[in-house]
């Protein structure tokens, strides 16, 4: 589903994109900041990735660092989070790193 996201044949609110990665909100926000950051090529999850990916996560985590400072959750600050697997919740089997800010969240997660 988040492929069809990627590839604009679903629409959705798109904040950033470039060649290699594709922000937008999420449809059912849990923050007043809550968007959704995913690689373009399709990765189910973060136990899918391997030594040739380095260079995306890294360029994921820059792209998240900017949207952080757009939308002015860094002095406050915001969580990022990556589900994986049963136990986290993970529903959509395309890798996909939130960014939640606007809020102060509670730690540990129930
Ligand atoms: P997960 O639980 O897999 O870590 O998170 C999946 C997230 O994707 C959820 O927060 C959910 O609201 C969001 N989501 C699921 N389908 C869509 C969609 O079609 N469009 C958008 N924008 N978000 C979606």
């Amino acid at each position: 589903m988040f492929c069809k996201i990627a590839r604009h044949e679903i629409a959705s609110q798109i904040v950033y994109e470039d060649d290699q990665v594709v922000a937008f909100r999420d449809v059912n926000p849990v923050a007043p900041v809550h968007i959704l950051v995913i690689p373009k090529k399709h990765v189910p999850a973060v136990t899918a990735l391997d030594d040739k990916d380095k260079e995306l996560i890294g360029h994921i985590v820059l792209v998240i660092k900017k949207l952080a400072q757009e939308t002015s959750v860094v002095e406050d600050g915001f969580r990022v989070v990556v589900n994986a697997g049963k136990h986290a919740g993970q529903r959509v089997p395309h890798l996909h790193f939130h960014l939640l800010g606007g809020k102060a969240m509670g730690w540990p997660p129930g």
